[in-house]
């Protein structure tokens, strides 16, 4: 299994962090081990002092395909979810400089939430789904899928066209504006379209 995550797809976060505003999708890997086992609580690793939370919606992949086409898409997936990418934003911001990987900000051990999957037909549109990220009860980020640079069928067949898609296989879909800094003892909860996904402690 493995996770494919967009960066840079909602234009409030490209200004946030003042990044210019991408021609193609920024796309990165997870690997499997950076999946945070459910139920457990979220550590924030030695090699930073800086973690952001960004929450995304995720598709989950159900068959195998390769060069798909937009229009096909939707047959690749049937569950729709909700997630954290974390990001040692530190790390990654030298690593930027560097112009290195950012696998090590991105891919380190429990930078992967995701949470509970539901089913695509419960929603009359995923192009226009409603989204948030709750911290210790606050409000942090607000977002709609249909703000996406590229919609959830264009990250699919863009993807794709270099990575073999395999059953299980997630894709984050990037973070709307208003990541921030987690600190020891937060709570963080993600919603879609008002249900409850994910509830995470961070220690
Ligand atoms: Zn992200």
């Amino acid at each position: 299994m493995k996770i494919i995550c967009i960066g840079r797809n909602y234009t409030a976060h490209i200004d946030e962090l003042k990044n210019v505003r991408p021609e193609e999708p920024v796309v990165f890997i997870k690997p499997d081990s950076s999946v945070l086992p459910k139920q457990q609580d979220f550590y924030i690793p030695e090699f930073s002092d800086n973690v952001h939370y960004e929450v995304e919606v995720l598709v989950k992949i159900k068959k195998v395909g390769k060069h798909i086409s937009k229009e096909f898409a939707p047959t690749y997936y049937d569950e729709i979810g909700l997630g954290i990418d974390f990001t040692a934003r530190d790390l990654q911001s030298k690593l930027k400089e560097k112009g290195l990987p950012w696998e090590k900000a991105k891919g380190f051990d429990g930078a992967a939430v995701i949470g509970e999957w539901l089913p695509k037909t419960d929603f009359k549109d995923i192009n226009n789904l409603n989204f948030k990220l709750l911290k210790n009860d606050e409000i942090v980020q607000e977002g709609n899928t249909s703000f996406m640079l590229w919609k959830i069928d264009e990250i699919i067949a863009y993807v794709s066209t270099f990575f073999m898609l395999k059953k299980g296989d997630i894709i984050f879909t990037g973070t709307p504006a208003g990541v921030g800094k987690i600190s020891p003892n937060d709570y963080l909860t993600g919603s879609l379209e008002d249900k409850e996904l994910f509830t995470i402690k961070i220690k």
